[in-house]
């Protein structure tokens, strides 16, 4: 098993507007989920503390964006 979930990197928008790294302006990710029941994370009592956060990771830098909820949409570049 990998590291990431697909082979190939995705592009990703939310509400159909196309999400660009914030350092690099790059367009292509790797969506891997991220746990937020860190340890970290139980400092704070909040409804979504056990539940995961989307990870897009620039396919370009490796700049991690993270999103909590269902906004993002993800289609496979291939
Ligand atoms: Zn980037």
């Amino acid at each position: 098993m990998g590291m990431f979930s697909r082979s190939m990197p995705v592009t990703a928008s939310v509400a159909d507007k196309p999400i660009h790294c914030l350092v690099c302006g790059g367009s292509e990710f790797w969506d891997r989920e991220i746990k937020l029941n860190t340890t970290g994370m139980e400092l704070f009592d909040m409804a979504w503390a056990n539940k995961s956060a989307l990870g897009l990771v620039c396919a370009s830098c490796g700049y991690v964006h993270e999103f909590v909820g269902d906004a993002v949409q993800m289609w496979e570049t291939q």
